[in-house]
């Protein structure tokens, strides 16, 4: 289902500017951990891309991360991305229904076998196959036939990375993460409840460009995203550092936007690029709008509770902790953290600043 189309001409009809585009490339690189001198690559291989074919299955989930990635209120560049990459079969989001909406997952499937990217969204009930089925196909076995042919397989979301809600105690599905089904294919883990949506962007970027999957991190997430606590880019981190903290959502400290940490905020043990790229095309974000991180991003972050909760562990040892479920006694996920760490600052010591002006004079 390839269109003949290039990305280049697209984005060209749609108005985007060489310099918008060269300005999305440089972001996108920045955050992929790329060196400022493959920027010109990156910008000359997305411009000739062409269309890979991408099937979107959806399972025991809210649809909270459908609606993340639709959530722009205008074409951005990222949404012309998505939507030239996007998406020969969505279990939401596509206008078909019944028998011809599965005929298209099928067509998609055969037509595309072996080069397609499976993106799901949503756990998998094991507990009882009647627990979630579409047209009559249980989860487990629709997801097992779509594995065969997927180049990769993208686990959008918290739920489809870890389990999220559906798999918090008592797990009354039995629901499991994609990864604990998928057996010899690659698996991006998106976490997030919602992901950001440039998050997916910029994996599907990475594949268009070069052909490669991501870095990724212990969990199975792109370092590139998930490589930096939200504690380390949050904006209120010299009050932390201060030991200036909001004691109640309305007292001079909130007032003041000092930090959230004893209002609860998982910050220091969550893992996502909130804090930069932020939400609703860069507006805001839970802290610049007040409220403690839950940690979403993070295994276990349901049943860890606790929300409105300090974290319990001392505050010297916050800053370099490296993972959540540490705080729920998981020593493997301390272990993880630290093999992550080492490499997320490889990642991040390869990021810098290059200049758009620069890039416009590259043919
Ligand atoms: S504890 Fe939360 S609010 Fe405070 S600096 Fe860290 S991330 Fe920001
Ligand atoms: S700030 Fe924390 S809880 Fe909120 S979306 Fe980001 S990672 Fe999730």
């Amino acid at each position: 289902m390839a269109t003949t189309k290039t990305l280049g001409e697209v984005l060209r009809e749609n108005g985007v500017t060489r310099r918008g585009f060269l300005k999305f490339c440089a972001a996108t690189a920045s955050l992929m951990a790329l060196p400022p001198s493959l920027v010109p690559a990156l910008a000359a291989a997305l411009e000739k891309a062409r269309r890979p074919s991408v099937i979107w299955l959806s399972f025991q989930e809210c649809t909270g991360c459908t609606e993340s990635l639709t959530r722009s209120h205008t074409p951005t560049l990222e949404g012309l991305i998505l939507e030239h990459i996007s998406l020969d079969y969505h279990h939401t989001l596509q206008a078909a229904s019944g028998d011809a909406a599965e005929h298209a997952r099928e067509d998609a499937m055969k037509e595309n076998f072996g080069h397609y990217i499976l993106v799901v969204d949503g756990s998998v009930p094991l507990a009882n196959p009647g627990y979630s089925t579409i047209a009559g196909i249980t989860n487990r076995v629709m997801l097992e036939e779509a594995v065969k042919g997927a180049a990769a397989v993208i686990a959008m979301g918290t739920c489809a990375a870890f389990g999220g809600l559906p798999a918090a105690a008592p797990n009354p599905t039995g629901a499991v993460s994609v990864g604990e089904l998928v057996k010899g294919k690659p698996v991006i883990n998106v976490s997030g409840c919602p992901p950001v949506p440039l998050v997916i962007t910029g994996v599907l970027a990475q594949l268009l460009t070069f052909g490669t999957l991501p870095a990724l991190d212990g969990y199975g997430r792109p370092l590139a995203f998930f490589g930096q606590s939200i504690h380390d880019r949050c904006y209120r981190r010299p009050f932390y550092d201060k030991g200036l903290f909001a004691e109640s959502f309305d007292d001079e400290g909130a007032r003041k936007g000092w930090c959230l940490y004893r209002l609860g905020c998982k910050g220091p043990m969550t893992y996502n690029a909130c804090a930069t790229m932020k939400w609703n095309q860069g507006t805001s974000w839970p802290v610049e709008s007040g409220h403690p991180c839950l940690g979403c991003a993070e295994p276990h972050f349901w049943d860890a509770g606790g929300f409105y909760e300090a974290l319990s562990v001392p505050t010297a040892a916050i800053a370099r902790t490296a993972t959540y479920a540490a705080v729920g006694g998981v020593a493997l996920g301390a272990a993880m953290g630290i093999l992550g760490r080492t490499t997320r600052q490889k990642a991040t010591a390869q990021r810098q600043p290059v200049s758009v002006d620069e890039l416009e004079q590259t043919p």
